[in-house]
């Protein structure tokens, strides 16, 4: 067997004002799934591209000023939610996990990193500088909770812009360029910075749906990318880099007009999920 697959899950659920989200959505809360991918690599084995809510969330976010994060967003999640669980369901091991491609840092991507000792942690050396000494409340305003990062992250992690990124073929215009995760082929690398710094998005082909880009929050839902809509300005309290965010999602519409071929989804999109 040579071909890769992904498959996803939902490992819990916050609710939010949509127009937060979107600018021209409603002030009504709607549910922002948290998923998860599991990629089946024909060599690499078993990779997560991050694993949603997890139980540790709750602990990490116990205490103040790590509470305010479990406020502003509503977590709803049960244990046979977690990743974890949800592989068990399938016979995989936590073991089996090979590598876990860490999009961004924010606590509803990481929270079950803790739950997979033998991975490896593939992510942008920029997004880990970025949160890796906030503490407090400089990390809260960054959506990341401390407590969810194991304590060897460091010795466990590959950081792919470590080395020169590769100019991308025209296939995926306008991305200009990328990292082969394993210099095969078979998995993308770009950065969509913007909603997070060293926030990573990757392009691959499932063996059955054909090519995916799975763009993590570059947009939370899949219309801001199909009518270019920005989220609301209160949601630029959160985010470091608005210029870069408005480009990003200019990038995504341009490649989705050119490319209508990929299914490009967004980690918290309802319409995916369904
Ligand atoms: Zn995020």
């Amino acid at each position: 067997m040579n071909e890769l697959s992904l498959q996803l899950f939902q490992a819990g659920y916050c609710v939010h004002p949509e127009k937060i989200a979107i600018k021209d959505g409603r002030w009504g809360k709607v549910r922002f799934p948290a998923l998860v991918g599991l990629i089946r690599h024909p060599n690499k084995g078993y990779i997560l591209f991050d694993t949603g809510y997890a139980e540790h969330f709750f602990t990490a976010s116990s205490r103040f000023p790590y509470s305010l994060y479990a406020k502003v967003t509503p977590v709803y999640f049960e244990h046979k939610q977690s990743i974890k669980a949800q592989l068990a369901e399938k016979g995989i091991e936590p073991d089996e996990i090979r590598y876990i491609i860490i999009s961004h840092f924010h606590g509803d991507h990481i929270a079950g990193l803790l739950d997979f000792p033998k991975a490896t942690f593939i992510c942008f050396k920029t997004a880990y500088e970025f949160i890796k000494s906030k503490t407090g409340f400089a990390a809260v305003r960054n959506g990341y909770l401390p407590g969810l990062l194991p304590k060897d992250f460091e010795s466990r992690a590959l950081f792919l812009d470590e080395e020169l990124p590769i100019k991308l073929t025209k296939d995926y215009t306008p991305y200009m360029e990328g990292w082969d995760v394993f210099q095969d082929g078979f998995i993308l690398a770009v950065d969509v910075t913007g909603h997070a710094i060293g926030q990573m998005g990757i392009f691959l082909r499932d063996v059955q749906s054909g090519p995916i880009f799975l763009c993590a929050d570059a947009c939370w839902q899949s219309r801001a990318y199909r009518e270019k809509k920005m989220p609301h300005p209160l949601a630029y309290l959160i985010m470091p880099d608005v210029q870069k965010y408005r480009e990003n999602l200019w990038r995504l519409h341009e490649f989705h007009h050119l490319h209508p071929e990929w299914t490009i989804i967004p980690t918290h999109c309802t319409e995916i999920w369904r």
